[in-house]
């Protein structure tokens, strides 16, 4: 394994398993490990962002594509009643994993504020 390559840049290169949902030529979706919903999805890019702090402005269609990306899994997952759609940023958002990745969360009410 590459140093510092991160858990989820090892998902995309099929070095660790991961429960696949939804794929495109640009991002991959998959179970989250330790679920906080009865569906918790994380898209993710194949292309390597450390955060959203890190996206670049030519990273804008990239960034639309994963929200598009979630909204499709949602819909096919059968989230008729709603979803969340989180991106945690930095120590202060939560943010554990370095590589961008938006959390689709839903099969319950959700609580808000988050913690
Ligand atoms: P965050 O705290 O926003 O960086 O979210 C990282 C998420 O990645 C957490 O919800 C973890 O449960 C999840 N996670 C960590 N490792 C894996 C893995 N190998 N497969 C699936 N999800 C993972």
């Amino acid at each position: 394994m590459a140093a510092g390559k991160t858990i989820f840049k090892r998902i995309i290169d099929g070095e660790i398993p991961a429960q696949i949902v939804y794929e495109t030529d640009r991002c991959l979706a998959f179970r989250d490990v330790n679920p906080q919903a009865p569906v918790h999805v994380l898209v993710i890019p194949k292309q390597e962002i450390a955060s959203l702090a890190e996206a670049a402005e030519a990273d804008e269609s990239l960034l639309g594509h994963l929200l598009l990306s979630a909204r499709t899994i949602a819909s096919q997952l059968g989230l008729e009643n709603g979803y969340r759609t989180v991106i945690n940023c930095g120590p202060d958002g939560g943010q554990s994993v370095d590589h961008l990745h938006v959390h689709l969360l839903g099969g319950r009410p959700l609580g808000w504020p988050p913690g």
